[in-house]
């Protein structure tokens, strides 16, 4: 490809789109045979996948399973969370979606725990109300989404799962059982992000807020002044978060505000054009950083900057078609923008092959037992690979890093943490796992993965 071809091609508004809000939806790669997560970095699962219509059904599959029976959202997550073997059943709750009670004076509603959060957000929207948060992605599943403890970004925003207030749920027993402020209300926190293991989640009491219009702008600034601006951008924006692009010198920045003003008209999503010219380079100038390096900046200074305003859930969430993997950890504030310093100067040494966006935003505490959020605020890193690519050296050179600077991962993104790890990261871990026991003695909702996380306590 001529040089001049390269700059032509690299439209870096379609990049906008691929970080920030296009509208064209695209269903997940589907597997070969067997259960697969999205980006197919999980083998096939030979479990059979069973889509029960009724609470009563849910409890008979669980008593009635010689295997693991594990509930799946949309098959999101990086970790094996969700396999089973061929003795076990993958749990698909597309039958418990909906909205199904509204309080509209306390902002809550009951929600159906299988429903997508795309398909919550119009329907909250017609009652008045909407999600106070939401994360890059909105296809995922209620239930999927809160027990990872999945978030967006801003300075003042927990991630989805503080907002619950209740659950219903059909524990390792096959029994029903609700936590709320009415019924067991001491294991809420414990509930609130529990990976799938305390039972199967079939309807959540959420917080909610009323519906707003934001104003996003995107817009790219030279890196260093992003890492300067940070913690201002981060106190003056409801929403603020940025993409480094490797090997530019240059961030994408989006900012998200509450706003009255008009809706403008959308941007045509422009698919994921961004992110492959972003790879195209990598093809061919790998090799030759400093032009790699032009080039960027020389597409970069034609990209406009973006204004939209919108509906909250219509801007905040947006889609991801071309697949990838993702090490994600969630960092104490001081000091995180020096870690992701580490990373990126680690991959522009090391790693030519590297040409997604790093992404970098700020998630609110809570008090979930499990929240890599319960001690406070934390910002966010996230380095991602393209899917077909080699994503060893995030475990080998990067999780290092974020280990040594007290980071806790997304626990439904690639780690490595092990059961000791995680009991040295939580201070409450070992009640969940007795908890856990005690709601499933039999071990019925445990896979190999969550047994090695909770076995040290059996
Ligand atoms: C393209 C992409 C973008 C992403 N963007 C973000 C982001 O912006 N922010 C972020 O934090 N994360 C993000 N993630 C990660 C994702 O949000 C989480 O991994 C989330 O858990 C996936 O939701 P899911 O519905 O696919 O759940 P699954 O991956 O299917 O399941 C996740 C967990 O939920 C459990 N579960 C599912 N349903 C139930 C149920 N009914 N009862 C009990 N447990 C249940 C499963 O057993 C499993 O333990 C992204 C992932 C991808 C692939």
């Amino acid at each position: 490809m001529q040089r001049r071809q390269i700059v032509k091609a690299l439209g870096l508004s379609a990049l906008a789109s691929f970080v920030s809000g296009g509208s064209a939806r695209a269903s997940a790669p589907k597997a070969k045979s067997g259960w697969q997560n999205w980006s197919k970095s999980l083998a096939p699962s030979e479990a059979q996948v069973e889509t029960p219509q009724t609470t009563a059904a849910v409890s008979r599959l669980i008593q009635t399973t010689k295997g693991a029976v594990r509930p799946v959202g949309s098959g999101h997550s990086w970790t094996p969370l969700v396999p089973a073997d061929g003795d076990g059943k993958i749990i698909r709750l597309d039958a418990f979606g909906g909205v199904r009670s509204v309080n509209k004076r306390k902002k809550t509603a009951w929600l159906g725990a299988g429903a997508r959060l795309k398909d919550l957000s119009p329907a909250l929207a017609e009652a008045g109300l909407a999600f106070r948060n939401l994360g890059d992605i909105d296809v995922q599943s209620l239930a999927g989404a809160t027990s990872t403890a999945t978030h967006g970004t801003g300075k003042n925003l927990p991630c989805l799962a503080a907002e619950i207030k209740g659950l219903k749920l059909v524990t390792g027993t096959g029994e029903e059982m609700e936590i709320s402020a009415r019924s067991n209300a001491e294991l809420l926190g414990a509930a609130q992000v529990a990976l799938g293991s305390l039972g199967v989640l079939t309807e959540m009491e959420m917080q909610l807020v009323a519906r707003h219009k934001l104003h996003r702008r995107v817009r790219f600034m030279p890196y260093t002044q992003v890492l300067e601006q940070a913690e201002t951008l981060w106190q003056t924006h409801r929403n603020f978060e940025f993409f480094y692009i490797p090997f530019s010198a240059t961030a994408m920045v989006i900012t998200h505000d509450e706003t009255d003003a008009p809706d403008t008209p959308r941007l045509l999503a422009e698919s994921d054009d961004g992110v492959m010219q972003l790879k195209a380079l990598r093809d061919y100038l790998s090799w030759f950083p400093f032009l790699r390096k032009r080039l960027l900046g020389a597409a970069i200074a034609n990209a406009p900057e973006e204004n939209i305003i919108g509906e909250s859930w219509q801007l905040l969430a947006s889609e991801r078609n071309v697949p990838f993997n993702e090490m994600e950890y969630h960092l104490p504030p001081e000091g995180a923008l020096e870690v992701l310093e580490e990373v990126r100067e680690l991959i522009e040494r090391e790693r030519g092959d590297v040409f997604f966006p790093f992404e970098c935003r700020m998630t609110a505490g809570d008090t979930a037992w499990l929240s890599p959020f319960n001690a406070g605020p934390r910002v966010s890193i996230a380095v991602h690979t393209h899917a077909p690519d080699a994503y060893d050296f995030l475990f080998t050179q990067i999780e290092p890093i974020f280990q040594r600077s007290g980071g806790r991962p997304h626990w439904g993104k690639l780690n490595s943490m092990d059961g000791q790890q995680v009991r040295a990261a939580y201070p409450k871990f070992e009640d969940f796992a007795k908890l856990q026991k005690q709601l499933d003695p039999q071990g019925r909702l445990l896979n190999p993965y969550l047994r090695s996380l909770l076995e040290p306590s059996r």
